[in-house]
């Protein structure tokens, strides 16, 4: 059997097809334009494919929930061409098959749970860093919807001491987005972060935010694996400076197998940027009945 998989993001869109194991046999990407445009490009890519039903990790917001007369549509987003556009529909009509959607990054998490380092557990966190800060959920196995999906890149932190930067989010400066995204960090310093790498200022500064949400994460959610990715966290040296500012603000106050462990337990993506599109998959596993 094989299944149609699609990451959609608000600058690139990647396709596949593969099978039910995880392995891809056909993968594309383009550049997102308007939703016409971009809709005939997935038709042009999954038609003769026989796929038997689709998954779509999209950029969001998006209404995920299934009672919902707009299940399946784009929701509020700032690309105007975008907004209440129906996402599920306007593929679903053409292909008829079924189709599973979540968020980019609650994709990524369950690519993640299903074939990388958070498999076989259940409380999982995956945060991508990136140009934004967003953040996919799993409890008891599942991936946290709630009343829309959760924002998690905009909980609100306070500043490090040093740090005098306003913050980039136009709705609340000082939330983990505003502070620590990589558009963040240039406009702070005035260079990209992969230019910045010999400068430990910016990456105490930048860990301190990243472990401030790391810690609020924990405390709220009590998740068994925490997985960092996107493109600030290619900067490897970030680790081990989160590790030990998530030890020094729990300040002895948690005390689990995991937090014993934080090599372990907050861990950089591990399917080579795979875990999108490879969840995606996974979504359209879990959409075909013929899976079950
Ligand atoms: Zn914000």
């Amino acid at each position: 059997m094989i299944y149609g998989a699609i990451e959609a993001g608000g600058t690139k869109m990647v396709c596949a097809i593969g099978t039910a194991d995880g392995n891809i046999l056909e993968q594309i990407s383009f550049p997102t334009k308007d939703p016409t445009e971009t809709t005939q490009q997935f038709l042009e890519f999954f038609q003769n494919k026989n796929i038997s039903a689709l998954g779509i990790g999209s950029f969001g917001p998006v209404d995920l929930k299934t009672e919902s007369p707009t299940y399946g549509y784009i929701l509020n987003t700032p690309k105007l061409s975008w907004r209440h556009f129906d996402f599920v529909g306007a593929l679903q009509r053409e292909l008829m098959v079924p189709i599973g959607i979540d968020t980019d990054v609650n994709a990524a998490c369950l690519g993640e749970m299903t074939y990388g380092c958070g498999k076989g557990l259940k409380n999982v966190i995956y945060i991508t860093i990136g140009t934004g800060i967003g953040a996919g959920i799993a409890i008891d196995g599942n991936l946290l919807h709630g009343m829309l999906h959760p924002e998690a890149g905009h909980i609100l932190l306070t500043p490090h001491p040093e740090d005098f930067y306003p913050g980039i989010c136009p709705y609340h400066k000082c939330c983990f987005e505003g502070m620590a995204s990589g558009p963040a960090i240039e406009e702070r310093w005035g260079e990209k972060a992969a230019d910045l790498q010999e400068h430990t200022k910016v990456w105490e500064i930048e860990s301190y935010y990243i472990a401030k949400a790391l810690v609020n994460y924990i405390m709220v959610l009590s998740p068994e694996i925490i997985i960092l990715g996107g493109g600030v966290m290619k900067q490897k040296q970030l680790f081990p400076l989160i590790r030990s500012q998530v030890t020094r603000l729990i300040n002895g106050y948690l005390h689990t197998k995991e937090l014993n462990d934080l090599d372990n337990y907050i861990v950089p993506n591990s399917l080579n940027d795979k875990q999108g599109i490879l969840g995606a998959l996974e979504l359209a596993k879990r959409a075909s009945p013929l899976s079950l």
